[in-house]
């Protein structure tokens, strides 16, 4: 592609509201542009990386046995009655409406319409595994859009679904999706980690999800330094930690606490750790309250409570409705004497003694608390988030924390929708059975925001040879000298007869903004035209790394066959 004619608008300021690298270095770029929140438009050069990412999770998929189909991206609302997700979904549907009053939505997933398409064809065991999948947009109006395709309210999905006879050929299926998504993302060039992950509030399923490693990722993992566990901090197993207990028999006493308001507080007050304290969460689950109880030097997991509380949406009660609800402020809270709410405690707490809590009254607390015989009515579960440097839960090592961005997940939904919605076949036996699924989603879209993260520097994009939009930049230095522009349209010419993509910078430009446009670009070679073209030479670089080589006009295409060869 010839530069001058391409649509490649590099900017020279973003703006703020792209805060994250990836962002800023797509819009920067020119990739990308923004038409609402959440939704973009792929300019040429995204739609090249776009394209390539396609094609290698094609050619993976196609690999482990799926078939691409296109499903609709409009979905009719009898579906999803089916399903039972209609009213489920909530307010991350779009909803639309056509001519006649029936109701749609735009597709933020495909189970519904792709179990529609097993129950109609698939009748008999002979006809599994089946393993179907699409590359499409989906649509989501995800509560906060942010950091550009990182998460968007449209943005580009693989999803892939399986259909086994029994839990075995789902297994089967699952290991070879993880392994295929193993083999996508480190062709990919990426640094991701497979963690466990949450299978959603209403129980069931069994995943997986891959991270990408990076600071800005929305995702907390939690690994060993050890073993190979690995879990999405959501879930990630909190044994209770031991801590010295007062075994204090006293009566719980209520007494005045002034202008206290915190754990921090109450424990400076009291002259004691926030181990002996209560630390009571008001959370609002669905319709309902109910409150949840941790150690004081803890911190409650909402989708650990949403386990253990199945709702569809959890959060904590704000301060206003606290007041109005409760009379005093969520500094003050507590669970004793506390009415009608259903009280969830972290096992951290069973049995303990001697704790400070809230009296649910400003400017009071009460001391002495004794678990058991306070409380008999609460329940103990894993609660809590667990921190960096605890003991692993499966061996004896250490507990790190890192960053991640979700690329990819891997499902075992059982037979959830099969079931809903009928997807039967008969088994060896002629017998009705309900197939087993999984689904396998990769966000396209997203790994171009992950890539761009992970690969970057102070001057631009770094892509990875099998990513990038282009093989390489041709830049001639200046166009009016005609050794310079003859032997940039002769290599122009030769890399394209060898297969190569060529971005061709033959622009009236200052060599500076040429040098900076191919930086901030970052295809991974370049190669320039410049005053040595006299001698013979021109200048080869690669994009992650400072040297700039001599190399012979002749020898250019060989150097960079050898290069896409390894
Ligand atoms: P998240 O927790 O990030 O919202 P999810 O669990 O809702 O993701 P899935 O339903 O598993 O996502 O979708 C499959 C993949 O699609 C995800 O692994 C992610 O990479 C991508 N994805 C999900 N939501 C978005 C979004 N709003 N924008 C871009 N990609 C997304
Ligand atoms: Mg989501």
């Amino acid at each position: 592609m010839r530069m001058k004619h391409a649509l490649i608008p590099t900017l020279r300021d973003v703006p703020a509201e792209a805060q994250i690298p990836s962002h800023q270095l797509l819009l920067k770029a020119g990739y990308i542009q923004k038409v609402t929140a959440g939704m973009y438009t792929y300019l040429p050069l995204g739609k090249r990386v776009l394209a390539k990412v396609e094609q290698i999770i094609r050619e993976e998929m196609d690999a482990a046995d799926g078939q691409e189909i296109l499903m609709p991206i409009t979905q009719p609302a009898e579906l999803w009655e089916e399903s039972g997700r209609w009213d489920a979904y909530g307010a991350e549907m779009f909803r639309v409406v056509d001519r006649h009053g029936r109701e749609f939505c735009l597709g933020p997933t495909h189970e519904e319409v792709v179990t529609d398409v097993c129950r109609q064809f698939i009748k008999s065991y002979k006809q599994v595994p089946l393993r179907l999948y699409q590359i499409q947009n989906k649509y989501r109006d995800e509560r906060r859009p942010r950091f550009g395709l990182m998460r968007g309210r449209e943005f580009v999905m693989k999803d892939l679904y399986s259909f086994d006879i029994d839990e075995a050929g789902l297994d089967q299926a699952y290991q070879d999706m993880y392994q295929a998504y193993n083999k996508i993302f480190s062709r990919c060039g990426l640094t991701f980690r497979p963690v466990l992950a949450d299978s959603g509030q209403i129980g069931g399923g069994y995943t997986h999800e891959f991270m990408v490693l990076a600071e800005n990722g929305e995702g907390t993992i939690a690994y060993c330094d050890s073993c190979d566990y690995a879990a999405n901090i959501e879930i990630a197993e909190a044994k209770p930690e031991a801590c010295e207990d007062k075994h204090d028999a006293a009566a719980v006493e209520k007494i005045v606490t002034p202008n206290i308001a915190t754990i921090e507080d109450i424990c400076k007050f009291l002259d004691d750790t926030p181990q002996n304290s209560i630390k009571s969460v008001l959370m609002r689950a669905d319709d309902e309250l109910i409150m949840v109880l941790v150690r004081g030097d803890r911190e409650v997991n909402d989708v650990k409570v949403q386990h253990v509380h199945p709702c569809l949406n959890i959060e904590m009660a704000d301060e206003d409705f606290i007041v109005e609800k409760i009379g005093a402020h969520p500094g003050s809270l507590g669970p004793v004497g506390l009415k009608d709410i259903p009280i969830y405690a972290d096992l951290e707490l069973e049995n303990r003694t001697g704790l400070a809590c809230g009296a649910n009254e400003d400017g009071y607390h009460f001391i002495h608390v004794d678990m058991a015989r306070d409380l008999p009515e609460v329940t103990y579960h894993d609660l809590r988030m667990l921190n960096e440097g605890e003991k692993c839960p499966v061996c004896s090592g250490t507990i790190q924390t890192a960053r991640g961005i979700e690329v990819g997940q891997v499902f075992k939904l059982g037979t959830k929708y099969s079931e809903a919605l009928g997807a039967t076949v008969l088994n060896e036996e002629g017998k009705a059975t309900v197939l087993q699924m999984g689904c396998y989603g990769i966000g396209v879209s997203r790994v171009l925001s992950a890539t761009v993260e992970q690969h970057h520097d102070d001057k631009g994009i770094i892509w990875p040879k099998t990513l990038a939009p282009y093989h390489a930049s041709l830049i001639v230095v200046n166009i009016k000298d005609e050794a310079q522009m003859a032997a940039g349209e002769k290599l122009y010419a030769e890399l394209q007869q060898a297969g190569f993509d060529i971005l061709f910078d033959d622009r009236k430009e200052r060599a500076g903004v040429k040098f900076n446009d191919a930086d901030l670009i970052g295809l991974p070679v370049r190669i320039v035209c410049g005053k040595k073209i006299s001698d013979g030479i021109v200048e080869y670089k690669y994009r992650d790394s400072d040297e700039v080589l001599e190399v012979s006009v002749d020898e250019v295409v060989d150097k960079i066959k050898d290069f896409y060869q390894d």
